[in-house]
């Protein structure tokens, strides 16, 4: 039989954009070390025996893009996790909700008419562009792993779909709407893609998992306590299962 430390052997890196969704990772780790990189924030260390690096991506898709590529060829992770809080897009999804991102799209990129001086604006004409299209996929392994554990330990529901993502906190109905159409994802989030693209481009596994902390249709005002929640959660799940 394996030990513990045999299991576990894969080195994950866990980010998180804000102070509040990653914090609460950095207090449970053991044998902290913090390293800054070009002002980014990585802290390594052990939790429950899980060779643990967490990363402060700080908010927005540039962010999470220079923070994972710092990370990746700096740490050298078997696996990335993009984790934090989200808006759903969907009325039917409300806070505390958990999406597991198996598929991420850039939902801000857009080619549109030429209009000339004085014919207005018209977001409903634009169209998604070849990088919008361009959609990025999680790892199928880890999304069936985390799926199963959170399915039979977690009271609220848990999606498995597409996270929408771009520097953009979207607060307009129909604007949600038009965009659910042309992405049908689940949520929005400003990091997810730049995550997704670069680890797709290195070839190390990844996933990316939001809890809702606002709805936007239903009129669910932002509660950022949620990414603590999250944070639990991931933790017992690190408790649980080896990846
Ligand atoms: N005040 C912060 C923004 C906080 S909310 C700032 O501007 O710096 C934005 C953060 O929460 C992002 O990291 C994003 O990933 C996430 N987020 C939560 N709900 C979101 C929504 N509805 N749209 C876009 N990002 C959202």
């Amino acid at each position: 039989m394996k030990g513990i430390f045999e299991m576990k052997n894969k080195t994950i890196l866990i980010q998180g954009a804000m102070d509040i969704e990653v914090e609460y990772f950095i207090s449970q780790l053991e044998k902290k070390e913090k390293h800054i990189i070009a002002e980014y924030e990585f802290y390594t260390g052990y939790i429950h025996a899980q060779k643990i690096i967490i990363s402060k991506t700080l908010v927005g898709v540039i962010n999470a893009t220079t923070a994972t590529t710092i990370g990746i060829i700096a740490f050298h992770p078997d696996i990335v996790i993009n984790q934090g809080i989200a808006g759903a897009h969907r009325s039917s999804i409300h806070i505390g909700d958990i999406i597991i991102g198996e598929k991420c799209c850039n939902i801000n990129a857009y080619s549109m008419p030429t209009k000339q001086e004085g014919h207005s604006s018209n977001p409903f004409e634009w169209e998604p562009n070849k990088r919008a299209k361009d959609i990025q996929l999680g790892d199928k392994a880890l999304i069936n792993t985390f799926k199963d554990f959170f399915e039979s330990n977690y009271d609220k529901t848990i999606y498995v779909g597409t996270l929408g993502s771009g520097d953009v906190f979207n607060r307009e109905f129909d604007r949600i709407s038009w965009l659910q159409n042309q992405f049908n994802h689940l949520c929005e989030d400003m990091e997810s893609i730049g995550t997704y693209s670069v680890c797709n481009r290195f070839q190390v596994p990844c996933i990316g998992i939001r809890i809702i902390s606002n709805n936007e249709l239903t009129n669910e005002q932002l509660d950022k306590e949620q990414a603590i929640v999250l944070q639990k959660f991931l933790i017992d799940f690190l408790q649980n299962k080896s990846l």
